[in-house]
């Protein structure tokens, strides 16, 4: 693949050999110093609230594709979602992540409304993720007030995008991440990693197109095979490659905002916030309202705690704090550009 205009500080067989671990100690190291000198050791606190588990996809992954049947299927209304928001300004959240499966049944206007009354009431900064959407609705609801769109490829593998996403446009999603940029989002996209039919040599293609997307947000975290999917049988994702992943990511990209997701905790229990120490400079917390917080089971493991939600956001917090880092309540914007903040 020709590695395009931007030029990358590593070639591709340099990213390869990183892959197979042959420096993991300097790589670790110059990541987490790379991350301390953009972020001087702010995490950024994100809340994610998982208000729809309803999807139109089916894609060979994931636990909410359409055709499980064995989902207990929800969608929260509109109050459930403010309170879900105030609940995560109240713990110290500095932006909410408004993530659902490919839910249409939420239409332009009730995301619109959402976005401004959420402005309107509190300082939060909003994340959407609700996947493919038009380019109507994208231009809606920046104006009305949204900050940034993650919108993950899964992997820029064409041939292994259109085997794991079926009746998917491979094109298209890539076309939209361009067009969230114009639309000055704050924009992100992400891949997974050991996705079923992954070789290294495709995870070092998808590492080199991430980073030439010029990103404010790249998410890489582990496949975790779920039983109701056509994927049951593979293997999960290895949690140090996903580690180093994330640190290549962070060379690469000093400035963009890099999570610790939470499929490296459902694989491995702290990995999550040993990603903070490789790369990684975000976590999110999800709001999901208590009752169907489990109901929205992307992958085993995912929004399995069965504690209060007070508790798992000052366990997160402490377990920042022991690390040496410190939880950040403010937007966490990335350092890559000045954006215009978005607040009314
Ligand atoms: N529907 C939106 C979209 O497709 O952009 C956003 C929500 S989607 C349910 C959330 C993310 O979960 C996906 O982008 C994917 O990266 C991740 N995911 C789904 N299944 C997974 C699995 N089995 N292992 C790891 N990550 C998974």
């Amino acid at each position: 693949m020709p590695l395009g205009s931007t030029q990358l500080m590593f070639t591709k067989t340099e990213i390869l050999t990183l892959l197979q671990g042959c420096d993991d100690d300097n790589l670790f190291k110059q990541a987490h110093a790379a991350t301390l000198e953009q972020f001087s050791g702010q995490v950024f606190m994100r809340g994610i609230i998982e208000f729809s588990n309803q999807c139109r996809n089916d894609c060979h992954y994931c636990g909410l594709r359409t055709s499980n049947r064995e989902v207990n299927r929800y969608r929260l209304n509109h109050q459930q979602i403010l309170s879900a928001a105030e609940s995560a300004q109240q713990q110290g959240m500095g932006t909410i992540v408004l993530q659902s499966g490919d839910d249409f049944r939420f239409r332009v206007q009730d995301i619109e409304q959402l976005i401004i009354e959420i402005k309107q009431q509190f300082n939060l900064a909003i994340t959407l993720s609700l996947g493919d959407r038009s380019l109507a609705e994208l231009n809606c609801w920046r104006a009305a007030g949204a900050d940034r769109y993650l919108l993950k490829m899964e992997t820029f593998n064409q041939a292994l995008f259109h085997q794991c996403r079926p009746k998917k446009q491979f094109d298209q999603r890539l076309a939209k991440i361009k067009q969230l940029q114009d639309l000055g989002y704050q924009t992100g996209s992400g891949i997974i990693v050991n996705l079923p039919g992954m070789s290294l040599d495709m995870l070092a293609d998808d590492i080199i197109s991430l980073s030439q997307l010029q990103l404010d947000m790249l998410a890489c975290g582990p496949f975790v095979a779920h039983p109701q999917t056509p994927y049951a049988d593979e293997p999960n994702g290895n949690v140090l490659l996903s580690h180093r992943v994330s640190a290549i990511l962070r060379l690469l990209n000093p400035g963009a905002n890099i999570p610790a997701t939470s499929a490296l905790d459902a694989l491995q229990q702290g990995a999550r916030e040993q990603a903070l120490l490789r790369g990684a400079n975000v976590v999110m917390p999800s709001f999901t309202p208590e009752q169907i917080f489990a109901d929205y089971n992307i992958y085993p493991g995912k929004n399995t705690s069965t504690a209060k939600l007070a508790d798992r956001v000052s366990t997160i917090k402490s377990a920042i704090s022991a690390i040496g880092l410190s939880p950040s309540s403010t937007r966490g914007d990335a350092c890559r550009k000045n954006y215009v903040n978005n607040d009314r």
